[in-house]
């Protein structure tokens, strides 16, 4: 006999006839045998409903009302399906999240769970009873000791049912909703889009607007964190659904369910080598033939950036193992004058890198974490050769000698035992089953920007990244540019990012005294664009995964603004009005449509 928490969407509970057929699931698993912690949305679109009565009373609804009253909503779901159960001849009890236990911080409308006591549940499964808990909700002991409720954000109950699950210690949870599980990409955009049977945390949070689409992405953290097995399937079919796996083992101890560490990993991979090009010409195709001719000589690169520098070529950069430097270095080199543009690009080599990353869950929703890591290698007088981030990792490539210094910098600065220190690169397994990418995910909702004149010292791109983090502004993609332009202060390079569309202006006040101290910097703030993002954990195993979507938006003419790729993911930036057909491309090129 396991432990099952089921969670069951507002859709899935949006009538009284689906809330029946929910009760009529829920017995049969009851019957099964398993024990069953149930936790519901509220009703259909009641939540929305209840928001826009609150707008009627009030433009700004103080949020400590909005949350008693958006509360509600799970509260009339809990007690119906109980009901509902009861009717059915199946012992059943419902609760609220302060009933429960569920801790969180005293933050209305975006509250984080600490903890949950799961005492009183324990207690009524003992009993035989299915426990039925309002999802969305928490309590929280206010500044001057009262108890208060308080809400988890939009889409939250995903969260509580993972937290619940975590805490309990269940066999898995189950998030039933109105699709069949996650798709390879938006079936809005490309119809062929193909569900997923399997995928991992680290892929499903990489995948953010896709992933973000089907679930709470702080359920998903939660379920990488702890190892908890979660599944996103269908109330309406009985269709399998989508897995998602995490190797982690955290165990849930203490008060900080979800706010534990935001690092959980370093790793150091040595030996590494860089080539920079400047002057490539800014033109569809020229990042696909450059990553044919590398895989074309068997050479597998790591990290690639790209971005535009003074506004007409392309800066380009990537790692590889330093074994293969100076081949990659021939190969390129004979390229240069034979792809278009005014004139031949520069191609220099650099020997006796090493990359290091922090690893951790949502770590680009944090963005005081890369920040800090620049801070402390600039402090300690490291350069950084290229940074490259995703959603769960930053990496910076910096010289080799320096590198067991900065390593026990970051150690100490992120408090990380040694079994969090990983010291090679995660060998590939043989014959790897899964394909390279998983998914595709196309965000258009974000900008480019770059700062100029960034001076050419240690923590001068910490300083760019600290204001903005000061400021609570998360850059996506972060690319550092290889080539240096002369300003007052001497040799400076050029740093572009992606950003959220209305933080732009934001940014620029929030830049602006520190590009007062650098003679020659500015802050130059792009246009909407689209980020088109392919994900799979297979990626560095497999050659030519990136040379292939490159290749995908040449041949689709789309041109690429700029590339960032980390291990599991390549994101390219194209103009925005290529967006769907970039997606589309890539989606195809990868044979995601089965
Ligand atoms: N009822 C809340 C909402 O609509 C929580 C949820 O459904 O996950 O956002
Ligand atoms: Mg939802």
């Amino acid at each position: 006999m396991a432990l099952l928490v089921q969670k069951f969407g507002g859709s899935s509970v949006g009538s009284l006839e689906r809330l029946k057929a929910v009760a009529e699931r829920v017995r049969k698993t009851r019957h099964a045998g398993d024990d069953v912690v149930v936790v519901v949305s509220a009703m259909g679109k009641t939540t929305d409903e209840l928001t826009r009565l609150a707008r009627s009373i009030s433009r700004h609804p103080p949020q400590r009302e909005l949350d008693m009253l958006l509360a509600s909503g799970e509260q009339v779901s809990i007690a119906l399906l109980s009901m509902a159960l009861q009717e059915l001849g199946v012992a059943a009890v419902s609760m609220t999240g302060q009933q429960v236990g569920i801790v969180t911080e005293a933050a209305h409308g975006r509250a984080r769970i600490l903890n949950i006591r799961t005492e009183r549940v324990r207690t009524c499964l003992a009993e035989g009873a299915v426990v039925v808990v309002a999802g969305f909700q928490g309590t929280a002991t206010s500044a001057n000791g009262n108890l208060e409720i308080t809400t988890l954000g939009r889409g939250g109950s995903d969260t509580s049912a993972v937290a619940l699950a975590a805490a309990l210690g269940a066999k898995c949870c189950e998030i039933y909703t109105d699709v069949e599980g996650v798709l390879t990409t938006d079936p809005r955009i490309v119809p062929s889009a193909q569900l997923l049977e399997h995928i991992s945390c680290d892929e499903m949070l990489e995948l953010a607007s896709l992933g973000a689409a089907v679930l709470h992405p702080r359920a998903v953290e939660i379920a990488r964190n702890y190892g908890l097995p979660l599944v996103v399937r269908s109330s309406l079919s009985d269709h399998p659904g989508t897995c998602l796996t995490s190797n982690r083992r955290q165990r849930v101890a203490g008060a900080a369910l979800e706010l534990g560490k935001p690092v959980d990993a370093l790793e150091l991979v040595r030996h590494q080598g860089l080539v920079a090009l400047s002057h490539v010409p800014d033109r569809p195709g020229v990042a696909a033939r450059l990553s044919e001719v590398l895989s074309g000589a068997g050479i597998n690169v790591d990290l690639i950036v790209q971005s535009l520098h003074e506004g007409a070529s392309n800066d380009m950069a990537f790692t590889l193992e330093r074994r293969d430097l100076e081949r990659a270095h021939a190969v390129v080199s004979a390229l240069s004058g034979r792809l278009g543009g005014t004139r031949p690009f520069v191609v220099a080599a650099y020997p006796e890198l090493a990359k290091l990353s922090l690893v951790g869950a949502g770590i680009t929703a944090r963005p005081g974490v890369a920040a800090s890591m620049f801070a402390t290698l600039g402090q300690a007088g490291i350069s950084l050769r290229m940074i490259a981030t995703s959603e769960v990792k930053v990496s910076c490539v910096i010289e080799d000698r320096a590198a067991g210094q900065a390593l026990d910098l970051l150690r100490e600065r992120f408090a990380l035992t040694p079994s969090q220190v990983h010291l090679e690169a995660i060998p590939c397994e043989d014959e790897d089953s899964s394909p390279a990418v998983r998914g595709v995910a196309l965000d258009c909702g974000q900008a480019q920007a770059s700062v100029h004149g960034v001076p050419d010292w240690p923590g001068a791109a910490a300083a760019v990244c600290r204001a903005l983090s000061d400021d609570n502004i998360s850059l996506d993609t972060i690319v550092q540019s290889e080539c240096t332009r002369q300003t007052p202060l001497g040799a400076a390079r050029d740093l572009a990012f992606t950003l959220p569309r209305q933080a732009l202006e934001q940014a620029r006040q929030a830049l602006a005294p520190l590009l007062q101290q650098w003679p020659g910097a500015e802050l130059i703030p792009g246009g909407p664009i689209a980020r088109v993002s392919a994900v799979g954990a297979g990626m560095p195993c497999t050659a030519g995964t990136a040379g292939r979507m490159f290749r995908a938006l040449a041949d689709a003419g789309i041109n690429i603004a700029m590339i960032a790729t980390s291990e599991i993911r390549i994101s390219c930036v194209v103009a925005q009005e290529d967006g769907e057909a970039a997606l589309r491309a890539v989606h195809h090129s990868f044979n995601l449509a089965g």
